[in-house]
C-alpha cells in the first residue's frame, strides 16, 4: 500500500502556464444571459485581459474528479458540504482507505478521509494545497486587434473589490492566438501525485467558459518545463487497487 504522506514532497513548486487563445472562434457574446461566472475573460482597470484564477481553478477540479474516478478512485461530489470529503467518508466505506487518512481527525476523534482531489483542491475542512493565478493576456491592449479595444458590453460586479473588473464579453472575427501566461503554486504540503493529475486535466480543457454562449471556444495549453516524479503517476494508478 503506498501512503500519500510518504511519498516525496516538493517544497516549493509551480507550473507555468500559457492558454493560447484563438480569438477567431472565441470571445463568445454573452449578452444578459450567464452567470458572472461564466464569462471566461475579463478586462482590468488598466485594460489587460485577464482569465481569472478561480474560473481555471473550478475547470481544473472538475477535470481532475473526472479523471480520477476514470482511474478508480472514489471521489466526493462538489461543492455541497454534506456530499463532500471528509464528510461523506463518515458513512461510505469506500472514502475509508488508507490513502485518504491524512491524520486529520474529527472533533469526535474519527479518522477523517478526504479523496485524492479534496487533498488538492480542498474542501470545507481542508484548505486548498494550490493556488491558480490569474492568467494574463501578454498582448499591451492597444496592439490588440481593433475589435477586441472596445467595450461592448460592461457589467460591473456590485460593491466588491470586483469592481475593477470589466466583463468583455465582444465576438471577435479576428484571426490571432492571444497568449494568456499564469502559474499554479504548490503548497509545499501538497501531495507530489497534484502535478500529475493537473497536468493530465489541463489535457482536457480545451475550453474555457460555462456555457456555450459565453464559452471561449478553442485554446491550446503551452506548460513550462516541470518534472514529476514517476512514483506519482504510479500512485494515480492505482484507484481500484485497494
Ligand atoms: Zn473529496
Amino acid at each position: 500500500m503506498v501512503q500519500l504522506r510518504e511519498l516525496p514532497q516538493t517544497s516549493q513548486n509551480s507550473l507555468s502556464l500559457t492558454a493560447l487563445i484563438d480569438s477567431a472562434l472565441c470571445v463568445g457574446a454573452g449578452g444578459s444571459t450567464g452567470s458572472l461566472a461564466d464569462k471566461p475573460i475579463v478586462r482590468l482597470a488598466d485594460g489587460r485581459l485577464l482569465i481569472p484564477g478561480s474560473q481555471l481553478k473550478g475547470r481544473l477540479r472538475h477535470e481532475c474528479e473526472k479523471l480520477a474516478r476514470a482511474l478508480g478512485w472514489p471521489v466526493c461530489e462538489s461543492p455541497v458540504a454534506e456530499t463532500m470529503c471528509p464528510q461523506i467518508g463518515r458513512d461510505n466505506p469506500a472514502f475509508q482507505r488508507a490513502e485518504y487518512d491524512i491524520g486529520k481527525q474529527f472533533a469526535d476523534e474519527t479518522t477523517q478521509h478526504h479523496c485524492l482531489v479534496c487533498q488538492v483542491f480542498g474542501n470545507p475542512a481542508l484548505p486548498s494545497r494550490i493556488v491558480v493565478d490569474d492568467l494574463i493576456c501578454q498582448e499591451a491592449p492597444e496592439n490588440l486587434p481593433e475589435v477586441l479595444r472596445p467595450g461592448v458590453t460592461i457589467n460591473r460586479r456590485r460593491g466588491t473589490a470586483e469592481d475593477q473588473k470589466l466583463y468583455f464579453l465582444e465576438t471577435s472575427p479576428v484571426n490571432v492566438q492571444l497568449p494568456f501566461e499564469g502559474r499554479i503554486y504548490l503548497e509545499p504540503n501538497c501531495p507530489d501525485y497534484a502535478k500529475a493529475l493537473i497536468l493530465a486535466a489541463l489535457q482536457h480543457i480545451h475550453a474555457l467558459g460555462g456555457s456555450k454562449s459565453a464559452g471561449l471556444g478553442w485554446l491550446t495549453w503551452k506548460i513550462g518545463d516541470t518534472e514529476i516524479d514517476q512514483s506519482a503517476w504510479e500512485l494515480l494508478k492505482v484507484g481500484d487497487a485497494s
